[in-house]
């Protein structure tokens, strides 16, 4: 396995170079090439020739290695196939947005959750992801924003997406960030502080554990939070999302709603509308019924929340259907109509497979 400089500390950086016989700020070099997201020793064009060789056969610069890179036909979004250093696969997808550069980030390779209707939990949970394989997904984000406009001089990234940067991050890509806390909590503070991406700027998602939650509390930062809840009741939620099994609805939402009027923060809710093909074909409304969004919003009136509504990304394993758009309106209408803050997401790069953990799984089932 190639050492991967990235995870080196400043001190261990230095002795590296100095062992391949070059001068100490060579390591200050590399170093602010690492910083600004860059995938191959080539491209350190400040190296002299024979030692860029010499090190992309010797070692890695990011933990993780991109080996496949996909662009949605409008140009706006490209999503990254990623390889860790013990061969096991991620996503990350970037999304060129009217409100700035969003990367959608993994916090685990696989997923123990179970969610019924789900790509990324199929193969099961492989590990936690470290702080520097979460922060390498948004530095390899940058490094394809900025990198033709670097100049010979490195500049820091700031957050600044008029200046081609990375300036929103949702924890939205495959795995659970809340079974994974410590290093989800590691890999934000890092990027608020070492690429200047505002709290509020930044989105962890989860299915609801609870004590996950609870963490968040106690760290205080004023992040945004949003619940996977794609059920209004226990009975229908349980059945689709087996985690309810451990933390009911109102438990979920309670803690949720804790974190975020803590902060007077909106509370995103995610909910997926789902159908089911019955016998003849015909796509039998799941929990996407009227009498659904009637509990739905019994559920959230008079509290501070947006609800998304996601249409359902086909995954063949999953014996799911999207209801027509008909249906997914009245839904809103009924929302909308109880005073719920209501919006319906709009899909990005479904010509490339973005849905959570499609990728990833196709790459795993050999389509190329
Ligand atoms: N485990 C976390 C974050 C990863 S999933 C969570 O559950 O929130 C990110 C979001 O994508 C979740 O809301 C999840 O329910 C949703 N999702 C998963 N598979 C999907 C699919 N096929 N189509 C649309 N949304 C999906």
């Amino acid at each position: 396995m190639k050492p991967v400089l990235f995870n080196f500390t400043d001190a261990e950086l230095v002795d590296f170079v100095i062992k391949l016989g070059q001068p100490k700020f060579r390591a200050k070099q590399i170093r602010e090439w690492l910083d600004r997201g860059v995938p191959d020793f080539q491209s350190m064009k400040n190296l002299p020739e024979k030692l860029r060789t010499e090190l992309d056969a010797s070692a890695q610069t990011l933990p993780v290695r991109i080996i496949k890179k996909l662009e949605s036909s409008d140009g706006q979004t490209t999503k990254f196939l990623l390889e860790l250093n013990d061969t096991e696969q991620i996503e990350c997808v970037l999304m060129r947005t009217s409100y700035g550069n969003s990367v959608c980030v993994s916090s685990q390779a696989g997923c123990a959750m179970g969610c019924k209707f789900c790509a990324s939990t199929l193969l099961g949970l492989k590990r936690n992801l470290t702080v520097n394989e979460i922060y390498s997904q948004i530095l390899t984000a940058q490094w394809e924003l900025r990198n033709d406009k670097f100049s010979d001089k490195p500049i820091r990234p700031n957050g600044d997406a008029n200046n081609g940067d990375v300036s929103h991050i949702v924890i939205m890509g495959t795995g659970e960030p809340l079974q994974n806390v410590e290093n989800v909590i590691g890999f934000i503070e890092r990027a608020n502080s070492d690429m200047g991406i505002g709290w509020r700027k930044i989105t962890v998602s989860t299915c609801g554990i609870v004590p996950g939650i609870k963490e968040l509390t106690k760290w205080a930062r004023p992040i945004n939070l949003a619940i996977s809840l794609h059920a209004p009741t226990n009975e229908l939620r349980s059945q689709i999302m087996p985690i309810n099994n451990k933390y009911k609805l109102e438990e979920v939402l309670d803690a949720a709603f804790e974190f975020s009027d803590l902060h007077n923060r909106q509370l995103m809710i995610e909910y997926i509308l789902l159908g089911k093909k019955n016998e003849n074909g015909e796509t039998e409304l799941l929990n996407s019924t009227p009498e659904y969004a009637e509990k739905l919003a019994d559920l959230l009136k008079n509290k501070n929340c947006m609800v998304n509504l996601i249409p359902w990304n086909a995954v063949d394993e999953r014996d799911f259907a999207s209801p027509s758009g008909n249906a997914v309106h009245r839904f809103q209408d009924i929302l909308i109509k109880n005073g719920i803050h209501t919006r319906i997401r709009r899909e990005r790069g479904q010509d490339i497979g973005s849905a959570c953990g499609q990728l990833r799984l196709n790459n795993a089932k050999g389509e190329k």
